[in-house]
């Protein structure tokens, strides 16, 4: 299902990612799928037809899903934080590590965002598109962009942090592993992610 451009939700939530969206960017330099899905056939098939897998981001430890048959198949290289690595992933082709920004091609950047968990991590494509996981998202009740106070599993303080340095960057999608997707120019969404800091500092 496409979002924008060349960026697509995958559908095929899996039960081991606690349900989390993944999503797909196609790109002539190599395909990105953002968290694991299932590896359903339909999907699968779907993505050889859109020229296979180069990466598989994956955003924290909880949204990892089927990494390996997905690794398996298309020979893609996974990538997380190494503070997230765990028993289910730890072997894998590209351990992003510290707390500085990663440049991963000229429009991919990955930038730490420790909070929801010690290695959670986001992912700015093209200056544009922002894969947050759970780190951050849209609340349709409170109408602004949220972090998840209840489940936040390393440190809501970090959290803080994390959102205050994600306010330099310039997007205009927030595209979540939970809560609602966001579009706004990227005027806007920098007063929202505003927002999001102060609201964040009262709870
Ligand atoms: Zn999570």
């Amino acid at each position: 299902m496409p979002i924008a451009d060349a960026v697509f939700h995958c559908g095929y939530h899996a039960e081991s990612s606690y349900g989390a969206a993944s999503y797909l960017i196609l790109r002539p330099s190599g395909n990105v799928l953002v968290d694991s899905p299932r590896f359903a056939p339909p999907l699968v098939k779907r993505l050889e037809e859109l020229g296979g897998i180069r990466y598989l981001y994956l955003t924290h430890r909880d949204d990892v899903a089927d990494h390996v048959k997905f690794h398996e198949h298309f020979g893609c290289d996974r990538l997380l934080h190494t503070d997230d690595m765990n028993s289910a992933i730890k072997a894998i082709e590209i351990p992003i590590s510290g707390s500085e920004p990663v440049s991963l091609a000229e429009d991919l950047l990955i930038i730490p965002t420790p909070g929801h968990t010690k290695g959670h991590t986001v992912l700015l494509y093209a200056q544009r598109f922002l894969f947050t996981g759970d780190h951050l998202a849209w609340s349709q009740g409170l109408e602004q962009l949220i972090a998840f106070r209840r489940a936040c599993w390393y440190s809501w303080s970090e959290q803080l942090k994390s959102m205050r340095s994600l306010t330099d960057y310039s997007f205009e999608w927030v595209l979540p592993g939970h809560g609602r997707r966001h579009h706004a120019d990227a005027k806007t969404m920098h007063q929202q992610m505003q927002n999001c800091v102060s609201w964040m500092e009262q709870q």
